[in-house]
């Protein structure tokens, strides 16, 4: 045991000059400072893994779920109710009351994932800026955290892979694994569903992915700034009717001045 204690004790130092002689010895140079980006700690000569190496793994798993640094820090606790202006309305309810109403659902879906309940898919409907993808990263933010596996997929880069997909489709190659995962992945975000030049082929594959997982209960959170007719005539009938009666639907407003303020304030939304 002694042997193993001065191997230990002899493992730190040679951990602590490398990581000295790698970064110099400063504190703040290092991503854990704990460990010195070691992974380990040891205390009294007994070597235990570093806290920072259940978050390099999580990290791993958020980015490979498709969320950015940016989207990373979209939580649901620096989700700002107060940036709705509570005297603006959209028919008959505030912009406050229509976001308190859309981060409470987002919070119900992300609690029911957690638990492995069934749940319906939930649409965020609204302009650019309204706090949609905020709520969407949020959602996913959790549910990783909580072990849950997601795809978060930005759509208009998504819908490359569609195309590309068609070529390797007509030189007899599989699909992608970017779309084999869209059908399978127990939660799937759609986010910046938008206007775009949608052949029928691409909204074909759409509808395919939106009615396996339909008929799987597998559930889907979208973002999108078209409205409801826009979306049919975007994505075409079939598809939109298929996405829209599996899911609760949001509207989000906010106030062009505030949403102004809201990033000056580098909250981000
Ligand atoms: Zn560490």
């Amino acid at each position: 045991m002694d042997g193993i204690k001065q191997d230990l004790t002899a493992l730190e130092s040679l951990f602590g000059e490398m990581a000295a002689e790698a970064k110099g010895d400063d504190a703040e140079l290092y991503d854990c400072p704990l460990c010195r980006d070691t992974g380990y700690l040891i205390e009294n000569g007994y070597a235990r893994p570093c806290t920072c190496r259940n978050d390099a793994q999580l990290l791993v798993r958020k980015t490979s779920a498709g969320l950015t640094t940016r989207l990373r820090r979209m939580r649901f606790d620096n989700f700002e109710l107060r940036v709705y202006p509570a005297d603006l309305k959209l028919q008959n309810a505030s912009y406050r009351s229509l976001a308190k109403r859309a981060f409470e659902d987002a919070r119900r879906f992300t609690a029911a994932c957690i638990r492995g309940e069934e749940t319906e898919s939930i649409l965020f409907e609204g302009e650019v800026g309204c706090g949609k993808t905020h709520l969407a990263a949020a959602i996913t933010n959790e549910l990783l955290e909580a072990g849950k596996d997601v795809l978060f997929l930005v759509v208009p880069e998504f819908l490359d892979s569609l195309r590309a997909s068609y070529r390797r489709e007509n030189e007899g190659m599989d699909e992608t694994e970017i779309i084999k995962r869209a059908y399978q992945a127990p939660v799937l975000i759609l986010d910046d569903l938008g206007a775009h030049n949608y052949t029928e082929w691409v909204s074909n594959k759409l509808f395919t992915i939106i009615n396996h997982r339909y008929n799987r209960s597998l559930p889907c959170v979208i973002t999108t700034n078209l409205s409801i007719m826009e979306l049919e005539q975007n994505i075409g009938e079939r598809a939109a009717s298929r996405m829209l009666e599996s899911c609760h639907i949001h509207r989000m407003a906010i106030d062009r001045d505030m949403r102004y303020q809201h990033n000056l304030a580098g909250l981000r939304l």
